[in-house]
């Protein structure tokens, strides 16, 4: 008999769920395990994998980066790998983000982005300190992004940790102007330092979509009364919406924005926040007090910074655009079927994110049927996990329409598991 596992794993309920199987391997949309399994990775290992696992032009990027540079402090250095993907970033981003910080997850990118707006304001000598933040956020779970996050079920136990901040409403269909309004309330006091939003997708807080229309009037309003609008790309970035960046489809330039899981393709950690000039600027200074104070020991590691500029080769040399357009037509073709179908609630999708809710009597994050759902869906050969009552698809670029009608036909059945 075996040991039990002395791994503690994330978001998982040690107490209720079983072992999870053991991955040996994984290539384009694929995991295999131990027991000889081929998975579908229908959600791209939290999102991460936009190409699929195992991609030829990282793997050999990461190779030639472990042999030649594996790791180098970047306080007192730089290297070829950090400055091309800067230089490139800046020229694939919204215009007007002419700085690149470099950091290691989605929660670290937006933690920097939070502490560049305070910073810019502070070393200014201009007293802006509110953060504000949209009702059903999810940012992370460090304690600033859980603190611009929503207050519940993911941090309750640590509310002690964390920092208040303004809210706007969800712009829900129907009630945008009731979220334009509250901002413009909040803003119109003067203390405003940042607005931060995930554009156009909410991800953890339920896959809720709402309009490019909403996001350029939240950078209107936030312009207009002199506060930073940071983008939150973490989950949207890298194609997710069918855009690039979500904030095109806006006509939008935030001041800050965050990037990372499809940054390196999904292969290994790596996370940017891009700034404006103006921001830059405000920590640009003879006074050293006035130094953007933050770092990690592993910041701009140059593997990882080899495998983004190899995703951004790809994102230049092989038709991801296309792939991408594909993607998202045949989910939403299928995603539309659950119209009309009483077992189902509000199906939408957004580019390659497709999402539908289960009609059950315990909606939420807790909702019992997500927990058994998951199970179902890997008897089924399917990696997905629920968020409560929430079935969404995230499936990597290379998967084709016969995997996504695998996973769209296991919804359907998820639906009389559920009942
Ligand atoms: N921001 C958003 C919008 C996210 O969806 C996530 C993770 O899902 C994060 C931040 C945190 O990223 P990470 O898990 O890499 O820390």
């Amino acid at each position: 008999m075996t040991s039990p596992s002395p791994v503690w794993r994330p978001f998982f309920q040690h107490a209720l769920e079983p072992d999870p199987p053991t991955v040996v391997r994984a290539q384009g949309a694929y995991l295999h395990t131990s027991d000889g399994r081929a998975l579908l990775d229908a959600i791209s290992s939290w999102w991460v994998t936009t190409h699929g696992h195992g991609h030829p032009r990282i793997v050999a990027a990461i190779r030639e980066a472990a042999e030649s540079l594996d790791q180098v402090i970047f306080a007192s250095v730089t290297h070829e790998p950090a400055e091309r993907l800067a230089r490139e970033l800046v020229a694939l981003a919204p215009a007007g983000l002419t700085h690149v910080f470099y950091s290691d997850s989605g929660s670290t990118a937006v933690e920097v982005a939070l502490k560049m707006a305070l910073g810019a304001f502070s070393n200014r000598g201009v007293a802006r300190t509110k953060i504000v933040a949209m009702e059903g956020a999810y940012h992370g779970d460090t304690i600033g992004t859980m603190s611009v996050g929503e207050r519940g079920v993911f941090n309750a136990p640590y509310a002690p940790l964390l920092f208040e901040v303004g809210r706007i409403p969800f712009p829900a269909a129907g009630r945008e102007q009731a979220t334009l309004d509250a901002f413009e309330a909040l803003a119109r006091a003067g203390d405003v330092a940042a607005l931060i939003v995930e554009p156009l997708v909410l991800g953890a807080g339920g896959m809720r979509i709402y309009t490019p229309q909403v996001l350029a009037e939240l950078k209107r309003i936030a312009e207009k009364h002199g506060a930073y609008f940071i983008a939150d790309e973490v989950m949207t970035g890298w194609g997710r919406t069918g855009t690039l960046f979500a904030c095109e489809q806006a006509g939008v330039s935030p001041d800050i924005l965050c990037a990372s899981k499809g940054l390196t393709g999904g292969a290994v950690p790596l996370a940017a926040t891009l700034a404006s000039e103006e921001i830059f600027a405000a920590h640009h200074s003879s006074d050293r007090a006035k130094t953007f104070f933050h770092s990690s020991s592993y910041t701009a590691n140059p593997i990882a910074c080899a495998a983004a500029v190899a995703n951004l080769e790809i994102w230049r040399e092989e038709p991801v655009t296309e792939r991408i357009a594909a993607l998202s037509r045949w989910q939403a073709a299928r995603i539309r079927r659950f119209e009309g179908d009483p077992r189902f609630r509000a199906p939408r999708a957004c580019g390659t994110i497709a999402a539908v809710d289960l009609a059950v009597p315990d909606p939420g994050y807790l909702a019992e049927v997500g927990l058994k759902l998951r199970r179902f869906f890997l008897e089924r050969g399917l990696l997905l996990r629920p968020l409560g009552d929430t079935l969404y698809a995230m499936p990597p670029y290379c998967v084709t329409e016969a995997e996504l009608d695998r996973v769209f036909d296991a919804f359907e059945e998820a639906a009389d598991v559920a009942g």
